[in-house]
C-alpha cells in the first residue's frame, strides 16, 4: 500500500520504546538507534515534529492506583517526557541533526517553552522540534498532545511508532490468527475501542483530517520503509 507524499509529519514514540530491552528508564544505545531512524527519515526531505511519551519513567494513572494524587502524578509524568526529549535531542545532535526541545510546561534553563511560531521557524530551518510535556495539562496523555501538536503545526500525518506493526482485530501477541487492517476508519477505531491511541487523540485527528499511520519502530530501517510505502502499517483515516 503506498502512502501519499508528505511534507511534514509528526512522529509519536511511546516512552517504552526508549527502554530498549530494559524494563524501566532510558537505554542510551537504543535511543541512539532510534535517532538514526529519525535522521534517515529527515534525510528524505521531510519536516519532522517529534513527541515522546513518558511511560518508561512515570505514568500518573499507575501511580494514582497506588495512592498518589492523580494531578501530581500527571505532572510527574509530564516531567518524565521532558527527560526523554532531552535524551533524544542529545542522540540526534550526536548525529549532527539540529534539534530543539519545546516544553508545554516552561522551564527556561532546560529547553524552550512551546511557542508555535518559533517551532514553525525551526522546522523551516530544517531542525527537528521535539514537543515535550504533552499538552501541559493533567488528565491528558502524550497521544493527545501529539494529535494537538500535529493539528497546530499543520502536519500531513501522525506516525505512531509502537512495538506492533499496525492495528489488528485482536491482540497479535495473544491470538496467532489476528489480522492486521491495511486501513481503518477513525469511527471504527472509536466504536470498537481499538487500542491505537486514546479516544481524544483519534477524535482530534478525525476533526482535522490527519491520517494516523501505525507502524513498528522496533525494526531498523522500518520508518524509512513505511515512508517509502514499502513497509507494513495500518492507516487510520476517514
Ligand atoms: N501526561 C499528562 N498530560 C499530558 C501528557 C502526559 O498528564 O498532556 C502524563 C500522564 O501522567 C501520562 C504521563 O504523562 O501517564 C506519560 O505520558 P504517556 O502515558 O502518554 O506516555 P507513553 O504511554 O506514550 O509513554
Amino acid at each position: 500500500m503506498s502512502l501519499p507524499e508528505f511534507k511534514r509529519i509528526l512522529l509519536k514514540l511511546s516512552g517504552e520504546v526508549l527502554m530498549g530491552n530494559q524494563s524501566y528508564g532510558i537505554d542510551p544505545e537504543f535511543v541512539a538507534k532510534l535517532a538514526q531512524e529519525v535522521r534517515d527519515a529527515k534525510d528524505t526531505g521531510l519536516e519532522i515534529c517529534l513527541v515522546i511519551g513518558g511511560g518508561n519513567i512515570f505514568r500518573g494513572l499507575s501511580a494514582a492506583a497506588k495512592g498518589l494524587d492523580r494531578t501530581t502524578g500527571d505532572y510527574m509524568g509530564m516531567l518524565a517526557t521532558v527527560m526523554n526529549a532531552l535524551a533524544m535531542q542529545n542522540a540526534l545532535e550526536q548525529l549532527g541533526v539540529e534539534t530543539r526541545v519545546q516544553s508545554a510546561i516552561p522551564m527556561a534553563s532546560v529547553c524552550e517553552p512551546y511557542i508555535r511560531r518559533r517551532a514553525e521557524r525551526h522546522l523551516q530551518k530544517g531542525r527537528i522540534v521535539i514537543f515535550a510535556a504533552g499538552t501541559g495539562n493533567p488528565f491528558f496523555t502524550t497521544d493527545t498532545g501529539a494529535a494537538l501538536r500535529a493539528a497546530e503545526m499543520g502536519c500531513d500525518a501522525l506516525f505512531k511508532g509502537t512495538s506492533v506493526d499496525g492495528v489488528y482485530n485482536a491482540d497479535p501477541k495473544k491470538s496467532p490468527d489476528a489480522e492486521r487492517f491495511e486501513t481503518i476508519s477513525y469511527d471504527t477505531v472509536l466504536s470498537r475501542n481499538l487500542k491505537v491511541m486514546d479516544a481524544s487523540a483519534v477524535a482530534l485527528c478525525r476533526e482535522n483530517a490527519i491520517p494516523i499511520v501505525v507502524f513498528s519502530i522496533r525494526e531498523r530501517g522500518n520508518l524509512a520503509k513505511v515512508l517509502e510505502g514499502k513497509g507494513t502499517q495500518t492507516i487510520v483515516q476517514e
